[in-house]
């Protein structure tokens, strides 16, 4: 199996190529790694994971907002799998320059269905659970409408409707992800769990969302990167083109518990929280059912929550030299 991953220097993909070279069991692989390496892909997580030089790994610098870039990975490599990683990822970031998640992830998406149109077996879309936007009670399910808030939603969503629309025109052998939030090593320090631990493993105060009304009680479903990893390698292999399948962490904590349970990992109380007014359309709740992804064969068993987020914390310790050259970019 010959897979392109884009965005594979980032969070989720670095994180997905080490699965699969070490973990997945499958033996005729070649990965191809191709990423713009932005501020998110300079951590050099491929070479801290000690994969740099294995055999079945290649990188590509490029942009998939490129075509000519992505004509160039294609012609090279020639895979018969891409899973589609790339992406502007972060909210607050899309708040303030919306036009960025509008090339990386509108167009660049269409740039990688469109030159790659009768050349693959499978194109995986990973999308996420924001794109359904809030809700106070229940969990949305695949044919929910999409309803999102930020501009990172709202390009994640209509990165999935040109995916939907070429698998409709052009039969591109399509599957869309829709996880829940990530977390575990090698997320970058701008994010709320590896932001809190760095600040405190440096002193710091966590700048925790906050209004009289609402004083940390957004709701957010967290998910071990491993598992979901293993989740979309299962849906590449088990999966029906043209379908899109959640994944769920099955872990729903408001973000003030989450603070506390790191606060209490690193012996501190509340008064290391420092309260900041909420983001712009800050959405209340996110959840999403497995029902869909437990019939295809695969259920997210979270573990225990609290005794992963204490490795998380933990590896954040143990791995300053790769953290701290990221931190505040
Ligand atoms: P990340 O920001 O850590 O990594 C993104 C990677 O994409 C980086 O290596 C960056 O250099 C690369 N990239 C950005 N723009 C590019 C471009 N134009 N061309 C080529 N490469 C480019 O993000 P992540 O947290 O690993 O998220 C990966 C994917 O998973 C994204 O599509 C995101 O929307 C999705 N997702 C993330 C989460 C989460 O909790 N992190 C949850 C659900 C879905």
């Amino acid at each position: 199996m010959k897979i392109l991953i884009t965005g594979g220097s980032g969070f989720i993909g670095s994180n997905f190529i080490r699965f699969l070279l070490e973990d997945s069991g499958e033996e005729n692989l070649e990965i191809c790694n191709f990423d713009k390496l932005t501020y998110a892909g300079q951590g050099k997580n491929i070479g801290h994971m000690g994969l740099s030089h294995d055999p079945r790994y290649t990188f590509i610098r490029g942009d998939v907002s490129i075509r000519e870039q992505v004509e160039h990975a294609l012609d090279l490599f020639d895979p018969s799998v891409i899973v589609n990683f790339a992406a502007e990822s972060h909210v607050d970031r899309s708040i303030s320059n919306s036009m960025d998640f509008v090339t990386s992830n509108v167009s660049g998406t269409v740039n990688l269905l469109d030159v790659s149109i009768g050349k693959l077996e499978k194109f995986v879309q990973i999308s996420t659970d924001e794109v359904y936007g809030s809700r106070k009670e229940g969990s949305f399910n695949e044919d929910d409408l999409l309803n999102p808030s930020s501009p990172y939603s709202a390009s994640k969503a209509a990165a999935e409707q040109f995916a939907v629309a070429y698998h409709k025109t052009h039969s591109a052998p399509v599957i869309i992800t829709r996880s829940s939030n990530n977390y575990g090593p090698f997320q970058l320090p701008e994010k709320l769990i590896p932001l809190f631990i760095t600040n405190l493993i440096d002193g710091k105060k966590v700048p925790l969302m906050w209004s009289e009304d609402n004083p940390g009680l957004n709701v957010r479903d967290w998910i071990h990167v491993e598992d979901n990893c293993r989740a979309i390698w299962h849906i590449l292999n088990h999966g029906k083109v043209g379908e899109v399948y959640n994944i769920p962490g099955n872990s729903e904590l408001n973000n003030l518990e989450i603070t506390r349970a790191i606060l209490y990992y690193f012996g501190k109380g509340d008064e290391m929280i420092e309260h900041i007014p909420h983001r712009k359309g800050h959405d209340f709740r996110y959840s999403i059912s497995g029902d869909k992804l437990a019939d295809l064969g695969f259920k997210v068993d979270p573990g225990s929550f609290y005794k992963r987020l204490d490795e998380t914390c933990k590896w954040y310790e143990e791995n300053q030299s790769w953290w701290r050259p990221l931190k505040g970019k």
